[in-house]
């Protein structure tokens, strides 16, 4: 297939890499010269008009920073320039609303579109190994999942427009609870005079065990190789979980509902990453733990 890809940041370079192993024709559009440079080097044609890049094309895939951004491209640049019966994947993490707004407005256009956030961080989206979450009609989700297929080892589809946004946030608020939890656990079994070792063997074995824990251990050299052992570098950056948080209680406000450990989790996450911690793993919080 032809497919059109905007946004070759962290993720989206590794994405569209992974279509042209699995045979596609890609045409790459990015504003930042380095990131189509890189595209080039991995087999994408590089364009530097998204309306030219998306002539001719079966499909484009979207992975861009935030919501405004989408709709901004879509509006100016996708939506009315790809031909008609092409299919759209957005697989960047934005909000609810937006993603049913650009769904609504493409298929309006004659398109068929989905929202198709992603699972994983920036090793997944290299490997291949990434979770889609898919929001959509039976029939775009037929036509994305292919796609999608070549990027991913995962590719689920959770409803009607928008559901793939739902599903992340509410997945990444659980994620952001988990990992202040675990962090706390640790911290107070060692005040408690446990080792943190042995704490691990009970925990991860007994109710407490969650993923935070046993894939992403916010302590070094506790449980398997994670950012912590690496002085909590790599992984998976404070600002994007805050973004996420962000995002999630948005979506809350929007559907009267009231969590009040997201929202405790977000204010958590907000005074971690105002204190110069945006781009560290976001299991470096536990360095903020113990005190007092
Ligand atoms: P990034 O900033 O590395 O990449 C975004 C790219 O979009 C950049 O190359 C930028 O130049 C480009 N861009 C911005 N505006 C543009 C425009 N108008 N037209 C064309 N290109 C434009 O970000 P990323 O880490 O790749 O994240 C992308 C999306 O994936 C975000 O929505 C993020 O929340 C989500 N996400 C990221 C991760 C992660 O671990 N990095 C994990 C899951 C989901």
């Amino acid at each position: 297939m032809k497919i059109a890809f905007i946004g070759l940041g962290n993720m989206g370079g590794g994405m569209a890499a992974n279509l042209v192993k699995a045979g596609h024709e890609i045409h790459a559009f990015d504003l930042a010269e380095p990131a189509l440079a890189a595209a080039r080097e991995n087999g994408c044609a590089a364009f530097t008009d998204a309306k030219e890049a998306v002539a001719g094309v079966d499909a484009v895939v979207s992975m861009l920073p935030n919501g405004a951004i989408v709709k901004a491209v879509y509006a100016d640049d996708v939506i009315g320039h790809a031909p008609q019966g092409a299919v759209f994947l957005d697989c960047s993490t934005i909000d609810v609303a937006s993603a049913r707004d650009v769904i609504a407005q493409a298929e309006a256009g004659g398109y068929a579109m989905v929202d198709a956030p992603v699972s994983g961080g920036i090793a997944a989206a290299n490997g291949g190994t990434l979770t889609f979450m898919v929001g959509g009609t039976d029939e775009a989700f037929t036509r994305a999942k292919p796609i999608l297929e070549a990027m991913g080892k995962a590719v689920i589809h959770a409803g009607q427009a928008g559901n793939g946004q739902a599903a992340k946030i509410c997945n990444n608020m659980l994620l952001g609870i988990h990992m202040i939890g675990t962090c706390e656990a640790f911290t107070m079994a060692q005040k408690l005079g446990l080792d943190p070792q042995t704490f691990y063997d009970i925990s991860s074995v007994s109710s407490g065990q969650c993923w935070s824990m046993t894939s992403y251990c916010p302590l070094p050299g506790v449980g398997p190789q994670s950012p912590a052992d690496n002085g909590y570098q790599g992984g998976f950056a404070t600002g994007l979980m805050l973004k996420d948080l962000k995002l999630a209680m948005d979506a809350a406000a929007t559907a009267g509902v009231d969590p009040k450990m997201g929202a405790r989790a977000k204010e958590l996450y907000e005074a971690f990453d105002a204190a110069g911690n945006s781009t560290v793993d976001f299991s470096g919080i536990i360095r903020t733990m113990g005190e007092g």
